[in-house]
């Protein structure tokens, strides 16, 4: 789950990490009412859930109240990459000498929290590590041992950070790394962590992706989710509690179990089709999640067959039957459908179908075929 700027800001300010002044509002009116309570320059920043908003004019200095109306006018509404912006953040100007990115990512091949720094930081990183890789320092977090000081010294010294500097440096290292542990992050990131003209740090940006699967520990942080992160699909998908992953290709796929959906994608594949999505139903799955699933896969546009791979096990190929019946009732489906249902209850469950003008499969390979030779249109 991906963080607002601002909200990982407040994050990274309570461990300890210095952050602009600043507030968000919702209309050009608060924005002015903000800019006059801070005192200007501000500037207002489109809050949505990519990067690079400075660029997409997403980012503008304001030097009186009336500008940060004007300029917090036009920025709430804009669309940045596909996203409306419904939020600013307005917040105190900095004064600039030295703009440093500094980062933590988890290294899964090592094991480790990695720590990134750069002093060209900036709106440019991506370009800084594809250019010009030496540029960005990296050292790698012991996580029985936590950061130590040596580490967070040594990374300062190499990307030059002045003597003065260095015990603000590291106490923003630490405080970073404190709330990437304590959050259960994927990542954290301040980019531009600058040095002011009397030479102070400040985060000036802030990007935090929190893990999914550590959700349940931290309720305070579920609650800051932007719906508008994840498509309708995803969204419907979460609340049913199916995981679903949209993808490229025209063949839609309804399956239990994770390992089963990776199969079924694969042989789909082996046979010249292409995927339109993951979807695992689950284990147990009831006939309102399996309608909930054919939704999902049938909102999609891009999808010209359906293919149902279901293992009865626990599920029960009746239940899955009756859930697929159950969707064509509500939505128009006028794209073939493939059934391939094996275990538990098949009998049963190809008998209800038999009622829908669905195709059946005994075998896997027999399934993804007809379900390619479908989306082409050739049974
Ligand atoms: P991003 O483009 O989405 O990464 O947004 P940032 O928050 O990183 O802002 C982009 C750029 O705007 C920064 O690298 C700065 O150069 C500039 N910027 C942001 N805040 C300030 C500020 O308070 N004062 C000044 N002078 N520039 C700022
Ligand atoms: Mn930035």
């Amino acid at each position: 789950m991906k963080l607002h700027e601002f909200q990982a800001k407040r994050i990274f300010s309570r461990y300890g990490v210095p952050i602009p002044q600043g507030e968000v509002a919702t209309t050009a009116a608060q924005a002015r009412e903000i800019a006059q309570h801070l005192g200007c320059p501000v500037v207002i920043k489109a809050q949505v859930l990519v990067g690079g908003r400075g660029k997409a004019g997403g980012v503008k200095l304001a030097r009186s109240a009336d500008e940060a109306e004007v300029l917090a006018d036009q920025i709430l509404g804009m669309n940045i990459k596909g996203l409306q912006v419904k939020r600013v953040l307005v917040d105190k100007a900095a004064d600039i000498a030295q703009e440093i990115y500094l980062g933590m990512v988890i290294d899964r091949n090592r094991r480790r929290v990695a720590m990134m720094a750069s002093s060209e930081g900036g709106v440019d990183i991506e370009e800084v590590a594809a250019t010009k890789p030496e540029a960005i320092k990296t050292v790698l977090i012991d996580p029985f041992l936590g950061l130590k000081s040596y580490q967070a010294i040594g990374i300062a010294s190499q990307i030059g950070i002045p003597q003065d500097q260095i015990r603000q440096f590291t106490k923003i290292a630490f405080g970073l790394y404190q709330a990437f542990v304590a959050s259960d992050a994927e990542l954290a990131e301040i980019n531009p962590l600058v040095v002011t003209g009397s030479g102070d740090l400040l985060a000036l940006d802030g990007k935090m992706v929190l893990d999914d699967n550590a959700l349940f520990r931290h309720p305070d942080l579920e609650e800051m989710r932007d719906q508008d992160e994840e498509s309708p699909a995803e969204t419907e998908a979460r609340l049913n509690g199916l995981s679903y992953v949209s993808l490229d290709g025209e063949i839609g796929c309804m399956v239990n179990g994770a390992g089963l959906a990776m199969a079924t994608m694969d042989i789909v594949k082996h046979f010249g089709g292409s995927p339109a999505n993951f979807l695992d139903i689950g284990g147990g799955a009831k006939a309102d999640k399996v309608a909930a699933a054919l939704r999902i896969i049938l909102h999609d546009p891009k999808v010209k067959a359906v293919l149902f791979n279901i293992f009865g096990g626990i599920t029960r190929c009746d239940e899955v039957a009756r859930g697929i019946l159950a969707a064509l009732d509500e939505v128009q489906a006028d794209v073939p459908m493939v059934a391939r249902l094996v275990g538990t209850n098949e009998e049963e469950g190809r008998a209800i179908l038999a009622e829908a003008d669905m195709i059946t499969a005994k075998t896997l390979a027999e399934a993804a075929q007809k379900a390619v030779a479908a989306a082409r249109e050739e049974i």
